[in-house]
């Protein structure tokens, strides 16, 4: 069976976020049971040296968008440690100027006219090198397109005859929306997707709803969120749509590659430990980490993190609401982010006026593992959560995460007092009921038995792609009839 992933974000190539994790590691699962070829743009931050990444012969390709021709060229490397083909889509206009995965105050319709050719210049190249997959598995809205594609301009093109297409919802906030001209850009046929059944939402062109609609299954990334999405408070106005298409919606939950995420190995770490040593392990992680915040070391009280992208989802508002009572409380904080700028200034704001709250702003993955070995807990109040994986990282590093049960966390973490339960929950939205689930954490610090025990259930939680890996094959053989 041959797989084709089309995906704006790759780690360990290029990451913003969870979207470059998953594809960057589960197809290392599949590769036993599949031919698989990842496709991705080569956005200018990513280093071609270190991962030889190298021009394929005579790739040059020119493709028209509207009335105007762009040059494209193709690179390739292997995943690290695997023999999967990524493909790089090089184009000087759309990707290669911006250091940036996702640069911010880019022009909407230059947003649009950036992934629409990369979703164009996808399917042009995986025919030219005869990559006939038979099943595209499309992540996003990035690559939204190709699903539309396939339904329309190819629809009677004898290599995608067989093709079946998957597309994922890694967030549903993001749906690639825009004004009806972008379908003359993309030179795709109008009378045949813009309407109630094909990409037309409310007025506008809405690739999601597309790709939502055309494709031969949809999943979101865990169960939880496969029914939140159903309902007026989570649907992002997409929920009637999801509604229709119930029966070819899925929900599995993401894993985390656990070569990558491992507190044993991890050079990132002042002492490395596993299940067994965890208790001085932590420790003196914990040391390195006061020191690098200038906080004091004492045993007797726990660290709790927070690492994350500081944008509304995140719940960082709630963290706002309770600032004076965290203050107060037996416990430092440590919180790693960046994004919107209210939510950076406010974590400077405590950082600079609180003794127990600690703040550094921007992106540093070394500090980020430092951090996750060196707590005790992690925070995540998100107000939505597709999956989250860094409660998987956390959990896996002994920290207990301490969660608004939504989405993935719900599925994810099994709330104290519950039998091996390795961390804690709160429901509403609400910053008190958010404290109250951080009060019952500190407590359970207080009693070192539970503490460890519950660290160990944590540690010990299988969040590895093996299950999800299955999930997806079955999947693919349901639609393809294929073995
Ligand atoms: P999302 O994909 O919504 O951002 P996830 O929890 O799925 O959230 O994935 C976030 C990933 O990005 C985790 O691996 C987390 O450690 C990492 N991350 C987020 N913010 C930062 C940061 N400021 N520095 C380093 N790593 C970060």
């Amino acid at each position: 069976m041959k797989i084709l992933f089309a995906s704006a974000e790759v780690a360990p190539f290029s990451k913003a976020g969870g979207l470059a994790d998953v594809v960057g590691s589960l197809p290392k699962q599949l590769e036993k049971n599949a031919e698989i070829a990842i496709f991705t743009p080569l956005h200018g931050c990513i280093d071609k040296e270190k991962f030889s990444i190298k021009e394929l012969e005579n790739s040059e390709m020119w493709i028209t968008f509207g009335s105007q021709p762009q040059k494209f060229n193709l690179y390739k490397t292997k995943l690290p440690g695997t023999n999967i083909n990524v493909f790089f889509i090089k184009n000087d206009w759309y990707f290669t100027p911006f250091k940036e995965v996702y640069p911010k105050y880019l022009d909407p319709m230059y947003e649009h006219e950036r992934y629409i050719s990369f979703s164009l210049a996808v399917m042009e190249y995986a025919k030219a090198l005869n990559f006939r997959a038979d099943v595209i598995h499309a992540n996003d809205w990035h690559t939204a397109m190709i699903p539309l594609y396939l339904h329309s301009n190819y629809k009677f093109d004898d290599f995608w005859k067989n093709t079946k297409c998957v597309f994922e919802i890694h967030n549903l906030a993001y749906q690639g929306i825009w004004f009806e001209g972008v379908l003359d850009f993309a030179n795709m046929r109008k009378d045949i997707v813009y309407n109630q059944w094909g990409c037309e939402h409310y007025n506008r062109v809405n690739w999601m709803k597309g790709a939502i609609n055309y494709s031969d299954r949809v999943v979101a990334v865990s169960p939880t969120y496969s029914r939140e999405i159903l309902t007026g408070e989570y649907g992002e106005n997409m929920d009637y749509t999801l509604r229709g298409i119930q029966n070819k919606l899925r929900g599995i939950l993401n894993g985390i590659d656990y070569t990558v995420f491992d507190p044993a190995k991890d050079r990132a770490l002042v002492e490395n430990y596993d299940v067994t040593t965890f208790e001085e392990g932590k420790e003196e992680n914990k040391k390195a980490l006061c020191k690098y915040f200038g906080l004091k070391y004492n045993p007797d009280r726990p660290i709790i993190a927070l690492i994350s992208r500081l944008v509304g989802q995140k719940g960082i508002d709630l963290i706002r609401d309770m600032q004076h009572e965290l203050q107060h409380l037996n416990a430092d904080f440590i919180f790693l982010g960046s994004g919107d700028k209210d939510y950076e200034n406010l974590f400077i704001w405590l950082s600079n006026n609180t003794s127990n709250i600690r703040t550094y702003v921007g992106y540093d993955a070394k500090l980020a593992n430092l951090i996750y070995a060196g707590s005790d807990f992690f925070l995540m109040p998100s107000k939505f959560e597709p999956c989250g994986l860094s409660q998987l990282i956390a959990m896996r590093y002994g920290s207990l995460p301490i969660v608004r049960a939504t989405g993935g966390l719900e599925d994810t973490v099994t709330g104290y007092p519950l039998d091996n339960s390795n961390g804690f929950k709160f429901w509403a939205y609400n910053g008190w009921d958010m404290f109250n689930a951080i009060k019952c954490a500190l407590y359970v610090y207080t009693d070192k038995y539970v503490f460890n025990a519950m660290r160990k259930s944590a540690m010990q939680a299988d969040f590895s792609w093996k299950r999800s890996a299955n999930e997806y094959l079955n999947m693919y053989r349901e639609i393809t009839g294929l073995k």
